[in-house]
């Protein structure tokens, strides 16, 4: 079991699952129970304590030494915890195994870990501090999935606009990164997620406008629109700071689309401090954003805060969440009766119908007659709803002759 230690909703569905398994495994041959992922990190033994059924607890810097645990554990038939901080050997080792898939839109981790400690935030603690993988191994692995049929490219990270290499003399950014990745034959589309405002420079924005096959899209959580509550979170930037960003991308393209995360009642959280970020939303116009009531995580600073009324804070997040679906559905509703650009990463099971993604993310299901996998057409919108577009594939005159 693969495991979030972001809230503690996330953590806890572990030990439903664990006793799920336990009960339809009743009558049958236990099987190996492995945890793995940032809980595994964050509780360590206290998992096998609390959960006996638990076999091995992996961090998620341990990942490639899997098979080796399973292989000890069969062989001395003793519980096992690896939750050791080894980010470096663990890219060197997964470089050998993994990406090896065809899949037409494929991540690219590119860094992990975060320097930043926003006081509501588990990940410094569950990831560790700021790596950036090397340059070339990471064009290398984009090369070989481009050569494995991959035609999207989604670089990510925790903190991956944070990305910063020095190798031999050379300081290389995430925008150098992406130019260098644009220029890759037969690749179509670049996206990188999750971006910290702070770290979004004037070099990255600049990207933007040079590199053509960069989605006009941005996912850039702010978590609150307040001044104060954003102080309090230490998140290191104000609304005003954000907002200059998204002019900027604005100012480069009209279309760019937002998306953003939001945490509603946090400690000190006032109804005037909710209303700011209801405004921020309006402003901006995000689509496609998240949204949570806070959750107090061990070991970090805004856990020691005194906790707002839950009742107040899901009213709170009801109205955020109309407010964004509303958004979302102004959004599609203005692809109605237009063409729009689709990457095909799929065909739905036993239909003539495929599913893709706009330039700004926005899922679709069309109908076409032929179609490639991998291949972006021209699809005609002819209706929606809050989550999807649909249409079907419009070819052009010379063709349909
Ligand atoms: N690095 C990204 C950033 O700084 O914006 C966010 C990464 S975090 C893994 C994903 C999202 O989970 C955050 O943007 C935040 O909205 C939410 N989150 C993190 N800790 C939380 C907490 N204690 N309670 C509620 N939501 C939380
Ligand atoms: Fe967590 Fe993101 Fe803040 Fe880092 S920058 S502490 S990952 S919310």
């Amino acid at each position: 079991l693969n495991t979030c230690h972001i809230r503690k909703k996330a953590a806890e569905k572990v030990y439903d699952e664990v006793g799920r398994i336990k009960k339809s495994f009743r009558s049958l041959k236990k099987p190996l129970i492995i945890i793995a992922g940032c809980v595994a990190q964050a509780e360590s033994e206290e998992m096998i304590k609390r959960e006996p059924y638990i076999d091995i607890v992996i961090g998620p810097q341990s990942y490639h030494k899997i098979t080796d645990l399973i292989l000890s554990y069969e062989r001395k038939n003793k519980k096992i915890i690896e939750t050791e901080f080894d980010v470096v050997k663990k890219f060197d080792e997964l470089e050998k195994v993994y990406n090896s898939e065809n899949k037409v839109s494929s991540y690219l981790t590119i860094q992990e870990g975060c320097d930043k400690f926003c006081h509501f935030c588990v990940v410094p603690y569950t990831r560790g501090p700021e790596y950036s993988r090397p340059f070339k191994q990471i064009i290398n692995e984009a090369e070989k999935l481009v050569k494995n049929g991959t035609k999207e490219i989604i670089l990510l990270g925790q903190n991956v606009n944070a990305y910063n290499s020095f190798e031999n003399g050379k300081n290389y950014k995430l925008s150098s990164l992406i130019k260098r990745i644009n220029e890759i034959q037969n690749l179509k589309r670049i996206r990188f997620t999750t971006s910290h405002p702070k770290d979004m420079t004037e070099d990255l924005i600049e990207c933007y406008k040079t590199c053509n096959k960069l989605m006009p899209f941005l996912h850039l959580p702010i978590q609150s629109g307040s001044n104060k509550i954003l102080k309090s979170m230490n998140r290191k930037h104000n609304k005003e700071y954000y907002i200059s960003i998204i002019e900027k991308l604005k100012d480069i393209n009209q279309n760019i689309k937002i998306s953003s995360d939001f945490i509603v009642g946090y400690p000190g959280e006032l109804e005037k401090d909710f209303i700011e970020t209801i405004d921020l939303i309006k402003k901006i116009g995000f689509i496609n954003s998240y949204s949570f009531i806070f959750s107090p995580r061990p070991g970090t600073p805004a856990s020691e805060k005194k906790l707002n009324n839950l009742q107040i804070s899901e009213q709170r997040l009801k109205k955020m969440q109309d407010l964004l679906e509303s958004l979302q559905y102004k959004n599609n509703k203005n692809y109605q009766n237009k063409i729009c650009k689709v990457l095909i990463e799929n065909k739905l099971n036993n239909q003539e119908k495929y599913f893709g993604r706009t330039e700004n993310m926005t899922p679709v299901i069309l109908e076409a007659d032929e179609c490639k996998i991998g291949e972006i057409i021209d699809v005609e919108v002819n209706s929606f709803n809050k989550k999807n577009l649909f249409g079907f594939r419009k070819l052009n005159k010379e063709r349909a002759a």
